[in-house]
């Protein structure tokens, strides 16, 4: 099962910058917020055989080594890889961009039917009916996402 997971509004809750409990952190270079992380790393523990694809604007601004370090090490170690840049040029195309991203990189792969789910904060980014998981993106991935991304898991 592969995992296509968004970052802004999942493991970055967009209300984390107005935060005072958390130690003082760069706004540019945010950490994961530490009880998201753990909720969504402590299911993949459950489900050892999940892999994650960042797909996440974040791939545009770090280095997949630089997200893969705001994670604890045994979930580092599955994030695979991130999904390709596809163009949007036109108000045509860039409907669903996110989703279509999904499949290029599954089809890059050569395996175009694999289960997936993704988890992101907007709905849009696919099409009606495409397995996703929605957060708050002022809440970030809860327990209630939580639950979600298990039971998708188990569903396997
Ligand atoms: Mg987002």
């Amino acid at each position: 099962m592969w995992i296509f997971l968004d970052i802004d509004g999942v493991l970055v809750p967009d209300t984390m910058y107005e935060r005072t409990d958390l130690p003082p952190f760069d706004p540019a270079d945010p950490p994961f917020e530490p009880a998201c992380r753990d909720r969504f790393e402590t299911v993949l523990r459950h489900h050892r055989s999940a892999l994650v694809v960042i797909a996440s604007s974040w791939r545009e601004i770090f280095p997949l080594s630089a997200i893969c370090d705001r994670f604890s090490p045994d979930i580092a170690r599955r994030v695979v890889g991130q999904t390709p840049f596809l163009a949007a040029t036109d108000a045509a195309n860039v409907n669903y961009l996110r989703h279509r991203e999904v499949e290029a990189f599954l089809a890059g792969l050569g395996v175009p039917k694999a289960p997936w789910v993704a988890i992101d904060d907007i709905a849009d980014h696919f099409r009606p009916g495409a397995p996703v998981i929605l957060t708050d993106g002022n809440v970030g991935f809860d327990d209630r996402a939580a639950a979600a991304l298990d039971q998708a898991l188990y569903a396997v």
